[in-house]
C-alpha cells in the first residue's frame, strides 16, 4: 500500500438497487494499480451507478475495499480523502473561475482553508504541476467556462491530481471530443496511470482498442465478462447485447455507423 506497493480496489457483489430495480446486480471486480482498465457496456447497464456507488453517491450493498477500508460505510467527502476520485459525464467545474483557480479549490481538499486564496497570483507547486501533466498551462489564467469540452475533462483529470487521487473513476472522458483529443487523452491517462488505479468508461472500441489493458463489460447491471480487448471483442455474448440493444455494430466501428447512419460516405 506504500507508493511502490501494488495497490488495488477490490469489488465484491456490490449491489445497488432502486426500489427493487438492481441497476447494479452483483458486480464483482478487482482493480490494480498500473492497468488501464475499460469498462463498457449498452447505454443503461449500470457502469454509472457503479461508479456512483463506489464513491458513495447512491447506498450499495456488498463490499468495496481499498485500502483495508470498506467504501461502502463511508461518506463520500472522507472517501475522495483516501483518495478515490472520479469525474461525470458532464464537467463539473466552476465555470467563472480561471483554470488554476478551479485547481487551487480541488487541492484544498487536503489542505486548510486558509491556504486557499484566490487572489493571489502564485499558485501552489501541486497546482503548475498539474496544469503541465495535463497539458492546460497556457489556459491557465482564463475562465473554466471558455474551454473547450475536451479540454474541461483534462482540467477534471487534473483536479483528481490536486486531490492525491490513487483511484481514478472517469465517467465517458472522451465522449464529444474529436479523434486527436481522444489520443491526447489516452496518453494522459497512460502517463499517470502507472501509479495509479484508473478505470474509464467509455464506447468508442477505437479508443478503447489503443489504450486498455484489461476491459469488464456490463449488461443489465452484472458483468458479462472480463478480458483484454481481443477477447472481448471476440465473445459472442458481448456481440449480442450490443447488437441486441441498439442494432448497431457498435463493436465493429462506432464512428463508422454513426456516419453511416447520417448519411455519409464511409
Ligand atoms: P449506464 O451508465 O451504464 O448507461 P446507469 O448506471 O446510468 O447506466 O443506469 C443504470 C440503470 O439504472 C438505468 O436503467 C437507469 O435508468 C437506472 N437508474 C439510474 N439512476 C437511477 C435512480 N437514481 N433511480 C432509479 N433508477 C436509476
Ligand atoms: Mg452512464
Amino acid at each position: 500500500m506504500t507508493a511502490r506497493g501494488l495497490d488495488y480496489l477490490e469489488v465484491q457483489g456490490l449491489t445497488v438497487d432502486f426500489d427493487g430495480f438492481k441497476a447494479v446486480d452483483g458486480v464483482d471486480l478487482t482493480l490494480l494499480q498500473g492497468e488501464l482498465h475499460f469498462l463498457i457496456g449498452p447505454n443503461g447497464a449500470g457502469k454509472t451507478t457503479l461508479v456512483d456507488a463506489i464513491t458513495g453517491l447512491v447506498p450499495g450493498t456488498g463490499l468495496v475495499r481499498y485500502r483495508h477500508r470498506d467504501l461502502l460505510s463511508m461518506r463520500s467527502h472522507r472517501i475522495v480523502r483516501l483518495g478515490v476520485g472520479r469525474t461525470f459525464q458532464t464537467a463539473t467545474v466552476f465555470e467563472e473561475l480561471t483554470v488554476a483557480q478551479n485547481l487551487d479549490i480541488a487541492g484544498g481538499v487536503h489542505r486548510r482553508a486558509w491556504q486557499l486564496a484566490l487572489a493571489r497570483r502564485s499558485m501552489p507547486e501541486y497546482v503548475e504541476r498539474a496544469l503541465e501533466t495535463v497539458g492546460l498551462t497556457a489556459l491557465r489564467d482564463r475562465p473554466a467556462g471558455v474551454l473547450a469540452h475536451g479540454q474541461k475533462q483534462w482540467l477534471e483529470i487534473g483536479m483528481l491530481l490536486v486531490q492525491d487521487a490513487r483511484v481514478m473513476l472517469l465517467d465517458e472522458p472522451v465522449a464529444g471530443m474529436s479523434a486527436e483529443e481522444r489520443q491526447e487523452t489516452g496518453e494522459l491517462l497512460r502517463r499517470i496511470g502507472s501509479e495509479r488505479t484508473i478505470v474509464v468508461i467509455e464506447h468508442d472500441m477505437e479508443f478503447v482498442r489503443s489504450f486498455a489493458d484489461k476491459v469488464t463489460v456490463m449488461h443489465a447491471g452484472k458483468v458479462l465478462t472480463v478480458g483484454s480487448v481481443a477477447e472481448i471483442q471476440a465473445d459472442e455474448r458481448v456481440q449480442e447485447v450490443y447488437l441486441g440493444r441498439t442494432g448497431d455494430a457498435v463493436l465493429a466501428d462506432p464512428e463508422a455507423v454513426a456516419a453511416e447512419a447520417a448519411g455519409e460516405v464511409v
